[in-house]
């Protein structure tokens, strides 16, 4: 027995997404049936859609930003209860057994297939994983997060995957007060990024393509913002920061962002450009400087950020947008034209 619920999914990568209805499965001892009421669309979404990281398995019921409430649980669950507020990132289980599991690492997971993403993979039951484009779903309640009752679902939903995938690298490597940080892109991750760096106490620089969207960038916390259209930009902020974020898909000039660095700073990889980076070696020698990467969060991290973001009232800039606009929110969201994130309200289903 499965229930049916309404869904929007992808057939092809150039077919337009459309309405159409997924199977759930019953609720197990272990599980935390909820009602999605917010999916967010994060850039990744569209990679996979369009099999820009490979064919996926069509059709993709994407979204991996979830915020839902609890209607039902199973006889074993002790975490969560009906009514409760819910989100659910990019993965639905992993092998639990790994060092990297038992760490709260899920997202490093190196049992047998490693972590089981929120949809375009195959759950522990050999059926195919859905994600939150979609009225519900159902989790087994250690791959589920409690969203704090001061944030709203809605602006909920992105801190999933955009939140957590910046909160995880800024903590790491230990951004706060007297640390320079720059965020690259101001797109959904990268907005999240500054209002997360600036609540750590960071002194935060936007580096975004234009100047379009500074008075955005300093109102969501940033203390400087560069155009890096503008050579200008890269003489001046020569060896500055001891953190860059990279959030941009589109294969940068890495020798430049890297002198960007201070001695020892390090520039993480968050965007995941199609072509393999081409790194210069004296930017990268000559300052002893790193460059590294970082994928999402683990659960337990993931509810530090949600946590966090309560108790310094950091929340997304949405927009939110009914299930029939999906193929012109995709659209805006490669044409860079969102501010700052799109949210489907899954009751429009
Ligand atoms: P997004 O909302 O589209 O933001 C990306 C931003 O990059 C844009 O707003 C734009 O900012 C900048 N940009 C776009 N095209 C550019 C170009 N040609 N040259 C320079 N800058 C450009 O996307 P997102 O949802 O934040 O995701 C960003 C990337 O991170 C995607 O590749 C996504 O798959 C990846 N991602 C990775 C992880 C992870 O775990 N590592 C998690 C989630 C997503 P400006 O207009 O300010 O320049
Ligand atoms: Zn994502
Ligand atoms: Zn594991």
């Amino acid at each position: 027995m499965t229930t049916t619920v309404s869904a929007i999914a992808a057939t092809s990568a150039t077919a337009p997404l459309t309405k159409t209805t997924i199977e759930r499965r019953d609720v197990g001892p272990h599980d935390v049936a909820f009602d999605i009421k917010f999916a967010g669309i994060c850039h990744s979404d569209i990679h996979t859609v369009k099999a820009e990281w490979g064919e996926p398995n069509y059709p993709v019921v994407a979204g991996h930003e979830l915020a839902g409430v609890v209607t039902e649980i199973g006889s074993e669950v002790t975490k969560f209860k009906v009514g409760d507020h819910v989100g659910v990132g990019c993965f639905v289980d992993s092998c639990r057994e790994c060092e990297q599991c038992k760490a709260g690492l899920q997202q490093y997971c190196t049992g047998e297939g490693g972590m089981i993403g929120t949809y375009n993979a195959t759950g522990k039951d050999g059926t195919p994983t859905y994600g939150g484009y979609s009225q519900a779903t159902v989790v087994d309640e250690n791959y589920v997060l409690n969203i704090p009752d001061s944030i709203p679902l809605d602006k909920a939903a992105p801190l999933l995957c955009a939140g957590v995938t910046l909160f995880s690298p800024l903590t790491h490597w230990g951004a706060g007060p007297g640390k320079k940080v720059a965020i690259i892109g101001l797109g959904g991750l990268g907005h999240v990024g500054v209002k997360l760096a600036h609540a750590m106490g960071a002194e935060v620089t936007v580096l975004s393509q234009s100047l379009k969207k500074m008075e955005d960038g300093l109102r969501l916390g940033a203390n400087e913002y560069y155009a890096t259209s503008d050579p200008d930009t890269f003489t001046k902020l020569a060896g500055k920061f001891d953190l860059i974020l990279n959030t941009v898909s589109a294969n940068l000039d890495m020798g430049a962002y890297i002198g960007l660095l201070a001695i020892d700073g390090t520039l993480v990889e968050l965007g995941a450009p199609e072509q393999p980076l081409e790194v210069p070696f004296f930017p990268l020698a000559g300052g002893r400087r790193s460059l590294s990467g970082s994928m999402i969060g683990g659960i337990p991290e993931t509810q530090e950020m949600l946590d966090f973001c309560a108790e310094h009232d950091v929340t997304p800039e949405i927009e939110v947008i009914s299930a029939d606009y999906i193929n012109e929110a995709y659209e805006r969201v490669l044409a860079s034209d969102v501010r700052y994130r799109f949210v489907i309200d899954t009751a429009t289903l």
